[in-house]
């Protein structure tokens, strides 16, 4: 793919969901998956028939940013994947952050 659009004047600038988009619908992410301890509101559990508006506002989770293990690990795949593809840009999502500073995360909470 690199070689395909290096020949084709294409620049390849890869994504990954930082903060939000860490589940969709009734799927959790991979990210959450593997490290569960990320989750900004782990009270909120994923449902097995996704629903819109659901009581729990679930429109997609996202990952506490102040999880002291979040940035080696998020930092590593960036990095990752900008060597794979050959990168100088990187599209780090951001939208979407429902769930930010929750009342219940034992770090944000302390910032309200
Ligand atoms: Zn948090």
């Amino acid at each position: 793919m690199v070689a395909v659009c290096k020949k084709n004047h294409i620049r390849i600038i890869p994504q990954i969901n930082l903060l939000g988009h860490q589940s969709w619908a009734n799927s959790t992410g991979k990210l959450l998956k593997v490290y569960p301890e990320f989750d900004e509101t782990p009270h909120v559990k994923m449902p097995e028939k996704y629903v819109w508006p659901n009581a729990d506002g679930l429109y997609c989770k996202s990952y506490c940013p102040l999880h002291p293990g979040v940035h080696p690990i998020v930092f590593d795949l960036v990095d990752e994947i900008c060597d794979a593809f050959e990168a100088d840009a990187f599209h780090a999502g951001m939208d979407e952050v429902f769930y930010i500073g929750d009342d219940k995360c034992p770090r944000c909470s302390e910032q309200n």
